[in-house]
């Protein structure tokens, strides 16, 4: 999911929504913002795109007031009906406060059977709303110590923004999972799960929000920031640089696109072998082509066209429409593949079903060889963290070794990036295991904490 919230500026939901935008890649099923006018919450809610769900001023302007967060929906929990579109919206006995939340919550269907058995009545099936009974039922006064209090009791991942009377508040697991950022326009200051969503509107990139701090910008401008969370082994989603964060993006310091060519660079020198042309799969996979074919020194064409009027295929939720949708989204270019031997490049392969189809496509268009780099390790584990891969048993690397993958997917040659390779392109030497300050669980199965809904609660929905 994408989250943004902005304080202190006249048109605080019309930011808002060029923020999420910018953001629209994090989620692509449903959009909403809440504003808060000095006195009243408004919120307008929708299933779809950004542009659809905000498609005039007259929307923008029933969003009245100079706060305002907003949320883009990619789904991994709960599915996408309107009652689950966020921002989430509670008046609560001590006021009111709303909600965007970007990650998985790993124990909140063990929180829901408690809060539900205490008495709690909940109107959707996302996960956040486990974050707002939490406060509702907390002892502490204020809201801060309650949202304090509310994120104590809660595991796994999440960036979120809080929008309150008293102002905005901005929160990263104590992991440091997700990334959030804050900026500054003017008198405004910004938080966005992205420095793309600050671009966009013309504000300056101040700096992270670290992993485990909780920052509250009051109505004056006032910046406090707390740590209410014992410190952990910074634990930053490694997938973030690989596919999901846009390339035009800075996260923890290190631009995306950066990483991304870094890790084609790693991909040449770990498997590089004699080919004409290296043909990145649009679009995740161009920046890693990149670096390939200038670490190679072979030319980079791009043998597959995108149709660009077509969304991301992984995001759509079922597998009728993901198959659908790879048909028509791909093209092959016969001009520069046929009679040559190709060398894809794509970020990942998850169930496998794009890969297959892509050089199914190659092929049939004429490519003498065809071979197949990938810029992320075999993905051989779900991700209970805010990213919507399968179960264990739909993922190809979880199924098939190497030499079985190669043969499925019918390419002369395959090969991922290794884990130390992927380190060494977002600035490490090499992974530790002990030590690894990036989340890889989808690529090793290790997970950095407790997976209480899995393994010991009545298990995910
Ligand atoms: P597959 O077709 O193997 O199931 O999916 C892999 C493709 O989905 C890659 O081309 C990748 O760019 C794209 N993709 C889109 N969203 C996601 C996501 O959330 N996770 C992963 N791993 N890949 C995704
Ligand atoms: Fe990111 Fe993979 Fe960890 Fe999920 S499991 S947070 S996708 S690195
Ligand atoms: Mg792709």
């Amino acid at each position: 999911c994408g989250v943004f919230g902005i304080i202190g500026e006249p048109d605080a939901a019309a930011k808002t929504a060029f923020g999420l935008h910018a953001l629209q890649h994090r989620g692509q099923e449903a959009a909403g913002i809440c504003s808060f006018d000095g006195e009243h919450f408004h919120s307008h809610r929708g299933i779809g795109h950004v542009s659809r769900v905000f498609k005039s001023d007259k929307v923008i302007n029933r969003l009245p007031g100079t706060s305002a967060i907003g949320h883009n929906r990619y789904s991994t929990s709960g599915d996408t009906v309107l009652r689950n579109v966020q921002p989430f919206y509670a008046d609560l006995a001590f006021g009111g406060v709303a909600i965007a939340h970007n990650g998985n919550l790993t124990n909140a269907v063990t929180l829901r059977q408690r809060l539900v058995g205490e008495g709690s009545i909940f109107s959707s099936t996302s996960d956040t709303e486990v974050i707002v009974h939490l406060i509702a039922r907390a002892a502490a006064s204020s809201v801060e110590d309650r949202l304090i209090e509310a994120m104590r009791q809660v595991e796994g991942a999440y960036s979120l923004v809080a929008l309150t009377a008293q102002g905005l508040v901005g929160m990263r697991d104590p992991f440091g999972i997700r990334p959030l950022v804050l900026g500054r326009q003017g008198g405004a200051m910004i938080l966005a799960s992205e420095t793309c969503a600050l671009d966009i509107i013309g504000a300056e990139y101040v700096r992270d929000i670290a992993p485990g701090e909780m920052i509250v910008i009051d109505r004056a401008g006032e910046i406090r920031s707390l740590q209410p969370f014992p410190p952990q082994q910074r634990q930053f989603c490694v997938f973030e640089y690989i596919y999901f964060a846009r390339p035009d993006s800075v996260c923890e310091g290190l631009s995306v696109y950066g990483a991304r060519k870094a890790i084609g660079r790693e991909l040449a020198l770990e498997s590089h072998l004699p080919v004409d042309v290296v043909v990145p799969v649009p679009d995740s996979g161009v920046p890693a082509a990149l670096g390939y074919a200038e670490e190679s020194g072979v030319p980079f064409e791009f043998g597959i066209i995108r149709n660009h009027y077509v969304g991301r295929t992984f995001i759509q939720p079922t597998q009728k429409t993901r198959d659908l949708g790879v048909k028509r989204k791909h093209n092959a270019n016969p001009a520069i593949v046929k009679d040559k031997r190709v060398l894809l490049v794509d970020d990942s392969i998850v169930r496998g079903t794009t890969s297959i189809k892509i050089v199914d496509m190659v092929r049939q268009a004429g490519a003498r060889e065809v071979h197949m780099r990938i810029s992320s390790p075999p993905t051989a584990w779900p991700c209970y963290y805010g990213i919507d891969t399968p179960e264990r048993d739909r993922l190809l690397a979880a199924r098939y070794d190497l030499d079985a993958m190669r043969d499925l997917l019918g390419v002369d040659s395959l090969h991922y990036i290794s884990l130390d390779g992927l380190y060494r392109a977002v600035g490490e030497p090499g992974r530790d295991p002990g030590a690894h300050r990036f989340c890889d669980a989808c690529f090793t199965g290790d997970y950095h904490q407790p997976l209480t809904d899995r393994d010991s609660g009545p298990g995910p929905e």
